[in-house]
């Protein structure tokens, strides 16, 4: 038999079967918590720092004091990948509320629990990378910057959920969600840009867009190849006509769309500035330089 993966929770180390939190963790009776979702790629994972500053950041906000430092934090996720043999993996990186009574409120629970799962993720089928995904735009709006928007990366994704469920219903593979003021902000769980006349938009976060690690990198690599880059608001008129669009992701890593809301994007088939970026970001997450070695 296979031996089973094992998951980190709050110091110590469960078989995936077996790996299970209270029914009073607020993280589910209220998606009172924080995540990322990082990805390691042969033997080192990519931007764990910057991971693991942007959990702190979403900690900060929420006010949720995390009991254990950046760097060990770090150390235990090397641990697990390193305990589960991984150099290849989607982890999940969790932290709780922590338990508590009925009432929601967070002072109650005495301490977080932190979870550590390492795995892997399927989001699209194979042929998305070269074929590119359908979308829609969702009459689910973003839950904007004074409410529980995505800036936060916390354990409420309803938002994007209810907006994933209606792509399910139309038969595309993605939903894109507008603001509160009809501009684009993102995907589901993937920031999106669009390409015209050689250069590059993407909306910016006060749309209540996740600032995406991803996002940041493929920024800086598509102004390495000589494209502008901007934030902008972008209007569903925009979207429809751009040369090209694609979403970005730690998850979805580069995945061109192709068709939204039955608009076809320009000719219905990956664009080239996507298509060279797809190239330079599988170079990138493979440079030991942007990742921390699991293995010393
Ligand atoms: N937006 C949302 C809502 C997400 O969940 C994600 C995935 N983390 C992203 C954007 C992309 O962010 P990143 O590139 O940091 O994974």
């Amino acid at each position: 038999m296979e031996k089973e993966l094992l998951v980190y929770i709050d110091g110590s180390y469960h078989p995936k079967s077996q790996a299970k939190i209270s029914v009073f963790d607020h993280g589910l009776l209220y998606g009172d918590g924080i995540f990322e979702g990082i990805r390691a790629y042969n033997g080192s994972v990519f931007k764990l720092k910057e991971h693991v500053d942007r959990l702190y950041r979403s900690a900060h906000m929420i006010m949720l004091e995390i009991p254990m430092t950046k760097e060990h934090i770090i150390q235990a996720v090397l641990e697990t990948l390193r305990k589960n043999n991984l150099k290849d993996s989607y982890i999940r990186l969790v932290i709780t509320r922590g338990v508590g009574d009925l009432g929601l409120n967070p002072t109650l629970c005495a301490k977080p629990t932190i979870i550590i799962i390492t795995d892997t993720i399927a989001l699209h089928k194979v042929e998305a990378k070269e074929k590119g995904v359908t979308a829609m735009l969702s009459w689910v709006k973003r839950d904007p910057v004074d409410a529980t928007s995505h800036e936060i990366k916390s354990l409420n994704y309803l938002n994007s959920i209810l907006a994933k469920i209606e792509a399910n219903i139309a038969g595309v593979d993605e939903a894109i969600c507008l603001d509160k003021n009809g501009f684009i902000c993102e995907g589901v769980a993937e920031n999106i840009f669009i390409a015209k006349n050689g250069k590059l938009f993407t909306p910016p976060s006060y749309t209540g867009a996740l600032p995406g690690i991803t996002a940041e990198e493929v920024t800086k690599l598509a102004r390495r190849l000589g494209h502008e880059v901007k934030e902008k608001n972008i209007t569903p008129y925009e979207l429809f006509n751009a040369e090209e669009a694609f979403f970005t992701g730690t998850g979805a890593e580069i995945i061109p769309v192709v068709e939204i809301n039955k608009r076809i994007i320009n000719s219905g088939k990956p664009g080239p500035i996507t298509k060279r970026l797809m190239a330079e970001f599988s170079k990138v997450v493979l440079d030991p330089k942007e990742g921390t070695a699991i293995y010393k």
